[in-house]
């Protein structure tokens, strides 16, 4: 079921790459495989699944820790600063830092670590307020705060789009996050680069391609509908 779900999401990605006049290397499919087993993911790996997210730190690792070494976890959730330490050296890119606070505290955590760690900047685009993420105004003061930090690398910016019947009804959400990107890009901020462009989830991938996305986060439609009822 699983190889049949990538193989349906690829002819997806191509389609809207395609219809936007993209390249398909140029979209990163990320498997969203929290709350999946194990197993789960071996399956996505033996065709080819190579990046996988996770929403919590402890699941992360642990799914780390049992699964080939060649896959790049993205840490897609909210992080708590207590996390910080165990988090940044396992994960290739974190995908949702939304305060100051937070980039001070992985760039301690990484200079004491020795190690440079990629992040994006999560944009609440919609103003919900049950979503995490700064908004589009304090994101240019953000992103050049955090360029001052030592060990951190600022590629991109990142948001989880409202959750909408019809997925054509984000499309002005995804235009003005990339628009954004493009904004702050030409400010040529030293240590800045904006080639990531994090957004697009099952419901609306394909429009977030159409405008730009470079990673889209797909759960559901690789992995079924999740059990969160379950205990693990
Ligand atoms: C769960 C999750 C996804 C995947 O959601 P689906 O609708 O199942 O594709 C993507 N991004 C984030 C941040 C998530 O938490």
């Amino acid at each position: 079921m699983i190889a049949e779900n990538l193989t349906a999401v690829e002819n997806k990605i191509s389609a809207a790459c395609q219809r936007a006049g993209r390249r398909r290397e140029n979209v990163t499919l990320i498997a969203v495989s929290k709350t999946k087993p194990e197993v789960m993911i071996e399956e996505a790996y033996g065709v080819g699944q190579r990046d996988f997210g996770e929403n919590k730190v402890q699941e992360l690792i642990r799914k780390r820790d049992l699964l080939p070494k060649d896959i790049r976890w993205h840490l897609i959730g909210h992080l708590q600063t207590n996390k910080v330490r165990t988090a940044i050296d396992k994960t290739c890119l974190i995908h949702s830092v939304d305060s100051l606070h937070l980039a001070e505290i992985i760039s301690k955590e990484a200079v004491k670590k020795g190690c440079t760690v990629s992040v994006l900047v999560e944009v609440n685009v919609a103003g919900e307020d049950t979503k995490f993420g700064v908004t589009p105004e304090e994101t240019i003061g953000l992103v050049e705060s955090m360029a001052a930090l030592p060990n951190l690398k600022i590629e991109g910016l990142m948001t989880i789009a409202p959750f909408v019947n019809n997925p054509e009804e984000n499309r002005p959400v995804f235009s003005k996050l990339k628009q954004l990107s493009v904004d702050i890009a030409m400010k040529n901020i030293n240590n800045v680069s904006m080639r990531v462009l994090s957004m697009g989830m099952t419901n609306d991938y394909e429009v977030a391609i159409e405008e730009g996305s470079t990673m889209v986060r797909v759960g559901t439609g690789v992995f079924g509908e999740r059990d969160y009822t379950a205990r693990q």
